[in-house]
């Protein structure tokens, strides 16, 4: 099994805390990246091995700004190299404000069956102050178009901890995007990166963080209140009703292979990391040459190690003993035992099945330092 990864690199607009890579050049760049795209695909299909294609996945950037002429083209040619005919999760990231009706009734007939859509926050003045050029009625709106056009299974993305967010509207933001019957929720803490237009704002003192204790407190309801909803929290910053985990996002949380393609993509074989140019482009130049520009990282044993251990923790399935163990070795093992006991006795990590370490609610508030503590380099 393995899924596939592309990336969309345009943006209509850049949104204040921002780090990802995206470009405003969409007018003059889509169409020669879109073709790179297609031609990448077929250039590097042999890295999947004939394994079977399980997910695609198309995010950005915003995806949903390609023109449809291009969706269509993109998603033609990349049927041409690849065998998308056993996909059983094909999903697309949009902003609410491009999921017009015309939008949505293209999707069924590409093969799109899920729909991730960028929302963060229900408050228009907070979105306004983050550079997003949506409001809150369009999402409403969005689902609707959605929902008519046959998609049932949509992701919400949330953002908490947001300049101006209280603990009072970030509970209002939570029980709309509930109230819009989603599948699925991912809900991340604002950080502010290094570069953004937000990170300059609060150097010159005109944001203010949000204090840790009052985030801690809004994911701590964001919890309980999916929970009552009947989500099932099964990665710390995912939650899905049951049957609707996305299963591309879990493949990465359990090492499946993954080729991403476009510029700044990440693929993943089961041993090495590939990652393409940051920079539209070199990559365009790279792939009309016949010869992608990705660098390349074999992992170590005991880099695989650390994944193995950090992205299992991340998940509600946690991390297996007895396949670490097999994998990894008694020197991993041993070192794993002697640091998982004091969190078991912290009540940080609790045993599921006598096999499975998992982090409980407690530890999930502390994963970063209990994930280190485990780590082999951490
Ligand atoms: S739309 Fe998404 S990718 Fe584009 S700038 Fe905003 S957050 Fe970043």
């Amino acid at each position: 099994m393995a899924g596939v990864y592309v990336h969309i690199p345009f943006c209509a607009s850049r949104c204040s805390y921002c780090d990802f890579f995206s470009t405003l050049e969409l007018k003059d760049a889509g169409a020669p990246y879109v073709e790179a795209v297609v031609a990448e695909a077929a250039l590097r299909n042999p890295e999947l091995r004939g394994e079977q294609l399980r997910t695609l996945y198309l995010g950005g950037g915003t995806p949903s700004q390609l023109p449809l002429p291009l969706l269509e083209r993109l998603v033609k040619g990349l049927n041409e190299s690849l065998n998308l005919s056993d996909v059983e999760e094909f999903t697309i990231e949009a902003n609410p404000d491009d999921v017009t009706a015309e939008w949505c009734a293209a999707l069924r007939p590409l093969g799109v069956n899920r729909v991730s859509m960028g929302v963060q926050s229900f408050e228009d003045p907070i979105l306004r102050a983050i550079g997003r050029r949506h409001n809150a009625r369009q999402v409403t709106q969005a689902m609707e178009n959605l929902h008519a056009a046959g998609i049932t299974n949509v992701s919400i993305d949330l953002i908490y901890g947001l300049p101006g967010q209280t603990l009072d509207s970030w509970i209002r933001t939570v029980e709309q995007a509930i109230a819009l019957s989603p599948q699925h929720v991912s809900a991340y803490g604002l950080t502010y990166e290094e570069g953004t237009r937000l990170w300059r704002q609060r150097e010159r003192g005109e944001v203010s963080e949000v204090p840790e204790e009052d985030c801690i407190e809004m994911y701590k309801v964001l919890v309980k209140m999916l929970q009552n909803a009947g989500f099932e929290h099964y990665e710390i910053s995912n939650f899905a009703l049951p049957g609707y985990h996305s299963r591309h996002n879990s493949s990465y949380w359990d090492e499946t292979p993954y080729l991403g393609l476009g510029a700044a993509a990440h693929s993943y074989d089961g041993n090495a990391r590939r990652s393409n140019p940051c920079d539209l482009h070199q990559y365009v130049a790279s792939i009309n040459a016949g010869c992608p520009a990705y660098e390349e990282e074999e992992m170590t044993r005991w880099e695989r190690y650390d994944e193995r251990v950090m992205l299992g923790l991340r998940t509600a399935r946690g991390v297996d003993a007895g396949r670490l163990r097999e994998d990894f070795g008694d020197e991993a093992w041993n070192h794993f035992s002697r640091e998982v006991q004091r969190h078991l006795e912290a009540g940080n990590v609790r045993q599921d099945d006598g096999s499975r370490y998992v982090l409980t609610a407690d530890g999930i508030l502390l994963s970063d330092s209990v994930i280190r503590d485990l780590m082999w380099d951490g």
